[in-house]
């Protein structure tokens, strides 16, 4: 068997939303990560076990640097 997918309740999904911005999310498989939907915010979330862990602190920020 491959890599285990994320097995996520579409229930539970829907009613989640980021800590930081409540935005909603979406499901990256490949990388077991809930992300954030808002392109300003973009956070990804690890998912362990099947359990998201939605702090701040254990997310990635997956935008693209920028320099102003
Ligand atoms: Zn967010």
């Amino acid at each position: 068997m491959a890599a285990s997918k994320i097995n996520l309740d579409p229930d539970l999904l829907a009613i989640l939303v980021c800590p930081k911005c409540r935005s909603e999310f979406r499901v990256d498989d490949d990388a077991n990560e809930l992300v954030c939907t808002n392109a300003g915010c973009a956070l990804a979330y690890p998912v362990r076990d099947d359990i998201p862990v939605l702090l701040i602190d254990e997310a990635r920020e997956t935008k693209e640097a920028e320099t102003h």
